[in-house]
């Protein structure tokens, strides 16, 4: 993009701050119990404020409430949002965004303010703007803007009920590693590389080495992994090792297709294995279609170099 286009290509972003992306709309349901009890549920939020009728009705309140958290969840489009969404002003300047090459997308910050609540019967009304848009910076992900929608929520009697920033990165991404790599200027993805910290870095290093150890409490011979500084057993933070045969015993195990995340091979199946010793270890399966894998099965470990830099134990049926 030349400097003559970046600046005509701005004008046109630019003028997009202060549009309205929706007027305000009141959400197609209204606050109800139902849909308060399955975001607690998921959530994990056991607070009798927001479940518990009788609970509620004894409390100050009076009345059971919906948790503040939920705020954007009463507006949500629902299932129209995979069909295809109605032309807005953010979704134009969206289109804008990607017909000039800045097609990456990453949602960066939410950040929800909270002034009121509201129970079951209430009625939640949406109105949201594009609020800024950053000067164009350079990220780590590519070169792009930062655009920030602002969506102010108020209740039935006009009261306002809390604000959302919602912040978005729209970058140019950078080269694919396929495309890099036909031209033999970048290296091929690689996996993720192993966290090395003070507690285990003496097993990959091992790994490295074509080794799977097994940590050992030299206090009562506790064997344990994943690797940690004390035994579960005798709270001894003496220990050493044993190098594991791999042989093993499937106990579980996931077949991942996506995402897919560059550097591993898909579907890739990921399994906890028992091995011999009596220790768990998570691995891959390969050397065998994935329809074929099945708990209980026994399996035999290898530690294989997966790519350019990755040593990693690898099991194949037995
Ligand atoms: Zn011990």
């Amino acid at each position: 993009m030349t400097p003559e286009e970046q600046q005509a290509f701005e004008e046109k972003i630019y003028a997009y701050v202060g549009r309205q992306v929706c007027p305000p709309t009141p959400a197609r349901d209204d606050v109800n119990a139902t849909m308060i009890r399955h975001w607690t549920e998921v959530m994990g939020d056991t607070n009798p404020a927001y479940t518990d009728a009788q609970w509620a009705a004894s409390s100050r309140r009076g009345k059971t409430i919906a948790p503040p958290a939920m705020l954007y969840v009463w507006n949500q489009e629902g299932f129209a949002v995979t069909t295809g969404r109605s032309s807005d002003p953010q979704t134009d300047m969206v289109e804008l965004f990607n017909e000039h090459g800045f097609t990456g997308v990453l949602g960066t910050n939410v950040k929800q303010e909270y002034f009121r609540e509201v129970s079951p019967g209430d009625t939640v009304v949406i109105e949201m703007v594009i609020d800024q848009i950053s000067e164009r910076k350079a990220t780590a992900r590519g070169a792009g803007y930062f655009f920030e929608t602002l969506a102010t929520f108020t209740n039935q009697d006009g009261e306002k009920i809390g604000t959302q920033r919602f912040r978005v990165l729209k970058f140019i991404p950078q080269e694919q590693p396929a495309a890099a790599a036909s031209e033999d200027k970048l290296e091929v993805p690689t996996r993720i590389a192993s966290p090395r910290g003070h507690d285990n870095k003496w097993w990959w290093d091992a790994c490295d080495e074509g080794k799977v150890l097994i940590q050992r409490c030299t206090n009562c011979q506790t064997l344990r992994h994943p690797p940690r500084p004390m035994c579960g057993e005798c709270q001894s933070m003496e220990w050493d090792s044993i190098e594991s045969g791999l042989d093993g015993e499937i106990l579980s195990f996931t077949e991942l297709h996506h995402p897919k995340i560059p550097g591993y091979p898909y579907p890739l199946v990921c399994a906890v294995i028992r091995l011999g010793e009596g220790t768990n270890l998570v691995a891959n399966v390969v050397g065998c279609e994935p329809a074929d894998i099945q708990i209980g099965m026994r399996v035999q470990g290898r530690v294989e170099q997966v790519d350019e830099k990755t040593m990693l134990p690898q099991f194949y049926p037995a």
